[in-house]
Parts: structure tokens; C-alpha cells; sequence
């Protein structure tokens, strides 16, 4: 591993800042992450390398160390990612909290879920909520109240866990960290693994009387009831993100968020494909063979379509901005029509009589098609 050119590993010049160390590494990070790529041993060996490249080059010290000896220090040799900072042990979890959790270890900031400290605030949860709307709904917007749970604020206690703040208390175990670290040593080297707190859970902090309502937790379970705009447009599979109205934080962290996640029931005529709207629509041999207008129906009531004369069936004519809009924006996909002839299953007498006639004013299609094919013999 530290024969490796950390340089060339994160595709970045030499005398790369270290804000563009960062950046190319939070690209490939998200690229060969193991959470992303399961079961690909190469993009985890890649990913241990990005890691090591870039703990060593985001490390002054380490970096002029690497530049001048082609070596970070003793304790990088001869593993990769795994030294100098934590966080990195249980990849594979199949979750996206470890992911961001990586970026939070490593720098230390930006992003929401990376403002959460151990041992100070802890932004609360996001939540899920699941909704099913019918395909009308999603074609004009509709205002949606949901009811759903979540962990609010205790006002007992205002969510500070403890009536009194004087029975609040750092924790004495790992000093208000929230995390303790531990030496192991294996015949690679001394491996450091740092673990939540015990004492603490990681909040480093204890209560002495904990707030009665809430148990020193500072939140409690909440009947939420929120309305919910769904705006025109919305597809299948698509959230909607409502921030603050998930969770409640702990130690005065952040509100998680509430992302609403939409299921569109299927439709008794129309399929909707991104845009556009497809339909089948019958008509008869006469409106095949003569052409007409017909009426259709359309997400906003009946229309019209022209059939042109000779029209086949199976033909699909398209209705220009009949279609689904884009969310926020004035353009429409079409509705497709794809036309069905219907060729009668019974007939009166009448009809009969009518029918033979046109078959004597006709030419008779097997003749057409043998005059076509008499070379052939
Ligand atoms: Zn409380
Ligand atoms: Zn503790």
C-alpha cells in the first residue's frame, strides 16, 4: 500500500490544496464507497487506498513526511484506511448513515448530517412517511394531511433532559467525549478503535434526576399531523422532503426531516410514462376505413382526435400537452393514443346486408395479394 502514489490515487496534482484533496476525495469516495458497490472487492480495496491517500495528504505533517520520504509515518505502513481515525471498521452495513458518518470523521463539518459532534448535539432522525395518491392527484397537485409519530421536544423539560440543568453532568468516563478509544495490539500494529461511550451512550453527558416525562431522553413520542402540498407532476417512487419535521435532536441537535415518499395507484385507462400518458381507444372498421373525429377521454374530461382514412390498428396518434406537467414548470408531456379496430363479433341483418354489399364494390384483398406474388410460380 504505501508504494502507492497517493497523488496519482486521488487524481490530483502535487501541489493540490487541500480543498481539492478534499473534493477528489469525496468524488471517488462516493464512487467506490462499499455501501455502493457490494460484493466488489476491487471498489473496496479502492476505497481503502482513496482513504489512505487522503488521511495522509490532508495531514500537513504526513503529507511533508510522504513528499520527502514516500512514507506517512510508521503506523500507515503496511495497511490501508484503517489507522488515525475512526469510523471506518463496519463498512458494508448496507446503510447511509456510516457513509456520511466517514465524511463527519474526516473533516469535520459541512453538510447537515455532518454537524452532528459526539459528545455535543445530535441532529434527530429523518423520517418516512409512505403515501399512496391516485394518478388525478398527481396530475393536478392536491394539499394531503398525514398523521404519522415521531419523537418531538419534551416540554417538561424543554429537551434538555433534566428539570434542573445543575443535574446535568459531563460524563466522567470519556470527559464529555461521548466516544472512548481503545489500544489493541495485533501483529500488524497497534490498531486504535474508538467506540460510543458505555456510560453515556454517547451524549457525553449524565443526569442525576432525569426529567420524569421523558426519562432524560428530552424527547417523547408526538401524534404529528402535517399538510402535506404535493405538487402537479409528481411521479412514481419520487419524496418529498419537509425539513424539520422529523425527529426532535438531542442536546439542542437539529430536527431530522420528513420525507414523503409517493406510490401513484394504477390508472383504469392511462399508463403514465415519465411525461406522457398512453391509452388504448377503440374504434370501428367504418372510422378506420373513412376517418372521423372521435372523442377521447383526457385527464381533464373528454377531447377530440382526428382518425385520418386508411388508419390501421394499432396506429397511436399523439395529443400534444395532454401529458403530465414537469413539477414547477409550465411544459406538458402528450397522451398517446394507440387505436384498436374493432372488428364486430355479430352482426344484423341489416349490418350483414350492408357488408356483403361492400365486399361486392371491393376488390377483393386475396386477389391483390396473389397478382402481387404470381411471379413467384
Ligand atoms: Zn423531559
Ligand atoms: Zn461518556
Amino acid at each position: 500500500m504505501s508504494k502507492k502514489d497517493y497523488y496519482e490515487s486521488l487524481g490530483i496534482s502535487k501541489d493540490a490544496s487541500k480543498e481539492e484533496i478534499k473534493k477528489a476525495y469525496k468524488k471517488l469516495a462516493k464512487k467506490y464507497h462499499p455501501d455502493l458497490n457490494k460484493g466488489d472487492p476491487k471498489s473496496a480495496d479502492k476505497f481503502k487506498e482513496i482513504n489512505e491517500a487522503a488521511s495522509v495528504l490532508t495531514d500537513d505533517k504526513k503529507r511533508a513526511n510522504y513528499d520527502r520520504f514516500g512514507t506517512a509515518d510508521e503506523q500507515f505502513q503496511g495497511f490501508g484506511g484503517g489507522s488515525g481515525f475512526d469510523g471506518f471498521g463496519g463498512f458494508g452495513g448496507g446503510d447511509f448513515g456510516g457513509f456520511e458518518d466517514i465524511f463527519e470523521s474526516f473533516f469535520g463539518g459541512g453538510g447537515r448530517r455532518s454537524r452532528k459532534k459526539r459528545g455535543g448535539p445530535i441532529p434527530g432522525d429523518d423520517l418516512r412517511f409512505s403515501m399512496t395518491i391516485t394518478l388525478n392527484d398527481a396530475y393536478e397537485g392536491i394539499e394531503k394531511e398525514i398523521r404519522y409519530n415521531r419523537l418531538g421536544t419534551c416540554t417538561t423539560c424543554k429537551g434538555k433532559g433534566a428539570e434542573n440543568p445543575d443535574d446535568i453532568e459531563t460524563c466522567e468516563m470519556c470527559g464529555g467525549a461521548g466516544q472512548v478509544t481503545q489500544a489493541q495490539r495485533t501483529p500488524f500494529g497497534v490498531f486504535q478503535t474508538t467506540k460510543t461511550c458505555p456510560t453515556c451512550r454517547g451524549e457525553g453527558r449524565t443526569i442525576k434526576n432525569p426529567c420524569k416525562t421523558c426519562q432524560g431522553d428530552g424527547r417523547v413520542d408526538e401524534k404529528k399531523t402535517l399538510k402535506v402540498d404535493i405538487p402537479a407532476g409528481i411521479d412514481e417512487g419520487q419524496s418529498l422532503r419537509i425539513n424539520n419535521e422529523g425527529d426532535a435532536g438531542i442536546k439542542g441537535g437539529s430536527y431530522g426531516d420528513l420525507y414523503v415518499q409517493i406510490s401513484i395507484k394504477t390508472h383504469k385507462i392511462f399508463e403514465r410514462h415519465g411525461r406522457d400518458l398512453y391509452m388504448e381507444m377503440p374504434i370501428s372498421i367504418t372510422q378506420a376505413a373513412i376517418g372521423g373525429t372521435i372523442e377521447v377521454p383526457t385527464m381533464k374530461g373528454k377531447s377530440t382526435l382526428k382518425i385520418p382514412s386508411g388508419t390501421q390498428s394499432d396506429t397511436v396518434f399523439r395529443m400534444k400537452d395532454k401529458g403530465f406537467p414537469t413539477i414547477g414548470g409550465s411544459a406538458r408531456g402528450s397522451q398517446m393514443v394507440k387505436v384498436i379496430v374493432e372488428i364486430p363479433t355479430t352482426l344484423n341483418k341489416k349490418q350483414k346486408e350492408l357488408l356483403e354489399e361492400f365486399e361486392k364494390a371491393s376488390e377483393s384483398p386475396q386477389k391483390k395479394f396473389f397478382d402481387k406474388i404470381k411471379n413467384m410460380f
